[in-house]
Parts: C-alpha cells; structure tokens; sequence
C-alpha cells in the first residue's frame, strides 16, 4: 500500500530558507552557470563552506559531527541549493546516501572515521552497485570479495559509479558468498578507499562532454575486514534501505530548474495567454511532487522506510523533468530564445536521457510501485 502522511514544513525550516538563500547571494560568483542538475558542479570549497555552515550530514547526531536537525531542514537547504544551480556534486553522494548508511548500519569505528569528514564537506562518497552486466537486475552483482586471511579479497567491475575519479571512497555491493538458490542472501556491502587500495578507475565520457561516471576494475584487490558495513551477508537489505534515501529528494525532480527559471524571465511581465498556461502547468506540477518530497522526509524524520512512495516520487519527478523543457521550448517557440534560456536548454538537454535510468530505470520503479500496490 502507498501511504503519504500529510506534512507541513516547520517554521524553523522557512528560517533556515532564509539563511540559504542568502547564503547563496553572497557566493553568486561561485555559479557562473548555473544548473539544477545534482551530478553536475563539482566543488570542493564551495562543499567546504556548506560544511563549515552546518548544512551536510545536517540530520546526523553532533558525536559525528552532524547538527541534529531535521529531515525538514535538510530538505529546504537541498531545495535551495538545487532551485539557485549550485556546485553541490562533490558531497551530494555522501550526504544523501552513504552517510545514513554508515550511522544505520555502520560500526562505531566506521562513524568515527569516516561521518566527520563527510559534515566538513571533505570526504565524498561513489554508489557501487552497477557493474557491466548488472543494472536493474541488482541482486545479480559478480564483483567478489573472499575472506583472505585477516581481509577481503576484493575481484570484480564496477560500472557508471558517478565521480569514483573524484571520491574518496565507494560503497560497492558484492558477494561474499558463491551465488545460491537465494539470491539475495551472500551479499554484502564494502568500503573502498578509492584512493589507495588500487582499484582502477577509468572514467567515462557523457553525451554533454563530461566525465561524471566510470568504471572501476579490482583485481586482487586486499581490504581489512573492518571495511564491511553492517553484518556479512546483510547487503541486500541494507543496499534496499538506502534507496529510499536515494530516490525521493528534490534532486528528482529538479534537475531541469533552471529551465523553468530562464523561461520566466524569458517571456517577462508579460507573457501570452498560453506562456501562462506553461507558467501554470509547471507550477501545479512542482507543487505536486514537493507536496509528496516532503511527505517522505517527514517519514524519514519518523524513522520509517518509505521505499514505495520514493520509488513514486521518483518516477513521477523524473517524467516533468523531461516534460518541463518540452513545455517550455513550445511555449517560447517563435520568439528568439534569450542566452539564459538557450544555455539553461542545452545543458539540460544534454542531461536528460540519464533522468529516468540513474538510480533505477522507469520500468524498474514501475515494477516496484505495482508491487507496493499489491498488483504483482
Ligand atoms: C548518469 C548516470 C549515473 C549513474 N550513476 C551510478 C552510480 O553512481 N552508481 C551505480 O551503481 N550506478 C549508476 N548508474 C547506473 C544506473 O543505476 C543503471 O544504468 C540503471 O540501473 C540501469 O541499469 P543498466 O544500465 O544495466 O540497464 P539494464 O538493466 O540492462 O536495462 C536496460 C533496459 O531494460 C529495461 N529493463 C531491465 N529489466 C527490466 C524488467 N525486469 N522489466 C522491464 N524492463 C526492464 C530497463 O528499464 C532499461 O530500459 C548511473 C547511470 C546513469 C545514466
């Protein structure tokens, strides 16, 4: 069953808003080009400054360096930095996902070492799932990692790990078990010192131009045994839980912002009666989807896994993110377009084939949606 629990967002959290945004007016410099994709704007400075404020790791307990606020709070600091384009890719991974792995499933050693880093806006983290042959059929990850003495013995290729060339360290799914009639049992999640265990990482060219997302090859590759997370043999749970951090924020529906933001100022005070239409259209769907982001951060804060109605907001946010520029470019055509929005238009062009395949294909979230809704 899909449940939304109603949520509003508290006073402290429009405070906070505030703060954001001015924040943001004041580094203007630091976003010469703006873009609402999250994977895009790489920038270890401007993450520092974010951690110096408070605003990474922001919901984790201060013993980690966290603040001890709100899903709610989190959830107006990333909408802001995402509706304003800025640089947020080097600790979006981090912040997200493989933070609240760690505290959820990690060992007090782990948190020690490695969730500080993270709040300071230091430490970045890569997703490995994926591999050559794994996609949507996760459980069906090859990459190895034996016991070997007092370690792993880590064999295997990892594929589309966003920024491994640049993080620091990388969750990877694999198997610690030979495969059985169980697929899901044998698998564990591991820590990967991206920097100096030896893994090679060979990145890969996007359509834009851009290396966002590699490959990355372990051969014989010898971690200590503190670097599995949680329980051996606990991954497929543990990799299911993160998803739900994974999938159902701002970054799912406003990766074509900017768009939105250079069409207004595109058709001015003004605008023709079906350029209010598209304002309009727009708008009634962006209210939608953040009603329902919201929601899940509201479940988040309750400490319950909304992985269904993530999978939902995901879906659904990233089919207006490739409605949107269509939208927008049919509303304006005809009029010369201004550089703001040409510019805003090619990059988010460029982007948007991987909306609705990073983190879990369309029909994949459809399949888990039928499946929380009892139709298979
Ligand atoms: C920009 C970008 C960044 C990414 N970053 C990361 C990352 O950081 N870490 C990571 O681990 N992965 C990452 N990925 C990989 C992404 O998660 C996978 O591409 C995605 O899960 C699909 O897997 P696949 O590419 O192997 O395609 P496949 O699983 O081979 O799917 C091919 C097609 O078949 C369809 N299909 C597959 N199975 C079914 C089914 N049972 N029913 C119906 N249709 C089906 C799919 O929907 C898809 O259209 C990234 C991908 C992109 C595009």
């Amino acid at each position: 069953m899909l449940t939304f629990d109603r949520a509003e967002l508290p006073a402290e959290a429009e405070t906070l808003r505030a703060e954001v945004r001015e924040f943001l007016k004041s580094n203007s410099a630091r976003l010469p080009r703006p873009n609402s994709d999250f994977t895009t704007g790489h920038d270890p400075a401007f993450s520092a400054q974010l951690g110096a404020r408070g605003w990474i790791g922001m919901t984790w307990p201060l013993e980690y360096g966290g603040r001890g606020r709100s899903f709610f709070e989190r959830y107006v600091v990333t909408e802001e930095l995402l509706a304003a384009g800025a640089p947020v890719s080097a600790h979006w991974i981090a912040d997200r996902q493989s933070g609240p792995l760690l505290l959820r499933y990690g060992s007090e050693q782990q948190k020690a070492a490695y969730l500080p880093g993270i709040t300071r806006g230091e430490s970045y983290f890569s997703i490995g799932m994926s591999e050559p042959n794994t996609g949507s059929d996760l459980a069906s990850v090859r990459t190895t990692a034996y016991r070997m003495g007092d370690g792993y013995l880590v064999n295997g290729t990892k594929l589309w790990s966003t920024d491994a060339h640049r993080n620091h360290y990388m969750v990877a799914l694999v198997r610690t078990e030979p495969a059985s009639d169980n697929r899901h049992a044998g698998l564990s999640q591991v820590l990967i010192d991206l920097k100096n265990d030896g893994a090679q990482v060979r990145p890969i060219r996007n359509m834009a131009g851009g290396e966002d997302f590699n490959e990355i090859v372990f051969t014989d590759v010898l971690i200590p045994e503190d670097r599995v997370v949680g329980n051996p043999g606990n991954g497929w749970e543990q990799v299911t839980s993160e998803l739900s951090y994974e999938r159902s924020g701002p970054e799912r529906f406003l990766s074509a912002y900017r768009v939105f933001v250079e069409f207004i100022k595109a058709v001015g005070k003004n605008p023709l009666p079906h350029q209010s239409a598209a304002i309009g259209r727009i708008t009634a769907h962006l209210a939608t989807l953040r009603r329902m982001s919201i929601s899940v951060a509201g479940m988040l804060e309750e400490g319950k896994t909304p992985a269904v109605e993530a999978a939902l907001v995901k879906e659904l946010g990233n089919n207006f993110e490739k409605l949107l520029p269509e939208i927008a470019r049919l509303a304006l055509s005809g009029s010369p377009p201004s550089e703001g929005f040409r510019q805003a238009m090619t990059d988010t062009l460029l982007l948007s084939p991987s909306f609705t395949l990073r983190g879990g294909t369309r029909e994949i979230l459809r399949g888990v949606i039928a499946r929380g809704l009892g139709l298979r």
